[in-house]
């Protein structure tokens, strides 16, 4: 057995958050340590340092997603990014517009954001998606109507890890003249992205999804006089008016690291993944051949793999991988696991949707931890089995 270098639990979470990449810290710990002015002090040189280092990071994220610098605003994460996408649009443009239109397997903050903006008078509309995934495109086109303001649909599912077709959402949006913001925190790092190509109006990008830091992310808004938001946050006007508070210079400078180190290794890595995706599905299905793998099955990132057991109790089969850090596909809100909205939405039948687990595989996962990851999966699956 080779697993003598392997640590338990074996961390296959990376959808929720990933690890710190050392590189990261590296660049953030002057900010940490020595350099602590205020970015925005004008006046001297603590502050020109760590603006000076705010501005490099800025530059850093606008590169990785094809924008200019002076279109990223800094925010806490991409929970406030969609908040403040939605939310800032919306009261924006509330006396000419009336109308959204986003996606039912969104993440929890764009749909309460749209919840929101319903109490406050907008009607939203809430696409389904095709069994694997994907929105369609002929059904985005007729919900336009003159009245819709914008459309918001994630780039990559954090469920399920299926990537819409955002050229195609983005030609729509062009064409019938609404915005177009795409909630983008497990695509940046980890897929091309070019908001001009894409005809992307906003874009939500979140650190602690690609090995940078918790507590900063950033959103992309297209320069020029068309797109302006109301602010959520009131104060010293700082990020253009659009977020105040002082921003943290160790944050920034490590989402800015984040963003450079992943768009540098983002083709080799992809590769590294691809074939650890296919080396997990392959010897998963050559023991279990049922096992239904969710979501489109190529238009997908290959670090998030969610699969379906049948004929398995979802909360035992969880309960037995205990060496393995993965999330079910049901939410456990209460005592008894309901499938998850997302899983839902693709009509996946209940008895598979309850025994879903997402599986993540990222920068520090090795083949040693996949090969030990296939083993207990599949041995704690067929012993649940032969228990019934
Ligand atoms: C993690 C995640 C968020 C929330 O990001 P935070 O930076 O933690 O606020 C939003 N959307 C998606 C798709 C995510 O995966």
């Amino acid at each position: 057995m080779s697993d003598a270098k392997i640590s338990l639990p074996i961390y296959m979470d990376y959808q929720a958050t990933t690890p710190l990449d050392p590189r990261v810290l590296e660049d953030m710990m002057p900010y940490l340590t020595g350099k602590f002015g205020n970015p925005h002090s004008s006046s001297h040189k603590y502050g020109w340092e760590t603006a000076d280092a705010v501005e490099r990071a800025r530059a850093q994220v606008a590169a990785t997603i094809g924008a200019q610098e002076k279109e990223i605003v800094f925010t806490s994460g991409a929970t406030e990014s969609n908040n403040l996408a939605i939310k800032g649009a919306g009261r924006f443009y509330r006396k000419y517009r009336d109308h959204m239109i986003t996606v039912a397997t969104e993440h929890k903050c764009v749909l309460e954001s749209m919840a929101a903006m319903e109490r406050e008078g907008y009607s939203v509309t809430y696409l389904p998606v095709a069994a694997d995934g994907i929105v369609d495109l002929d059904g985005l086109r007729e919900s336009i109507t003159e009245r819709t303001l914008l459309v918001s649909v994630m780039s990559v599912n954090n469920e399920i890890g299926v990537i819409q077709n955002l050229a195609g959402i983005g030609a729509v949006c062009r064409e019938r003249r609404v915005f177009f913001h795409t909630d983008a925190a497990q695509a940046v790092g980890k897929m091309p992205l070019d908001v001009t190509a894409d005809n992307i109006d906003m874009m939500s990008i979140s650190g602690h999804k690609l090995y940078g830091p918790k507590g900063i992310g950033a959103l992309y808004v297209r320069a020029g006089a068309r797109l302006k938001l109301d602010p959520i946050m009131s104060g010293g006007g700082q990020e253009g008016g659009l977020r105040s508070g002082t921003l943290s210079p160790a944050l920034c400078v490590g989402l800015g690291s984040a963003c450079a180190t992943a768009s540098g290794e983002m083709a080799a890595e992809a590769i590294r993944l691809r074939g650890q995706f296919d080396r997990f599905v392959d010897g998963i299905r050559a023991r279990l051949p049922d096992a239904v793998l969710n979501g489109h099955r190529h238009r997908r990132i290959p670090g998030n793999v969610s699969l379906s057991f049948p004929d398995v109790d979802g909360a035992l089969l969880l309960a037995r991988l205990r060496e393995l850090a993965v999330s079910s596909g049901a939410a456990c809100a209460s005592a008894v696991a309901e499938p998850s909205y997302v899983l839902r939405a693709l009509g996946i039948p209940e008895r598979l949707a309850q025994a879903s687990i997402r599986f993540g595989i990222g920068r520090f996962t090795t083949d040693a931890e996949i090969d030990y990851a296939i083993d207990t999966v599949t041995s704690n699956v067929t012993r649940l089995r032969k228990a019934v």
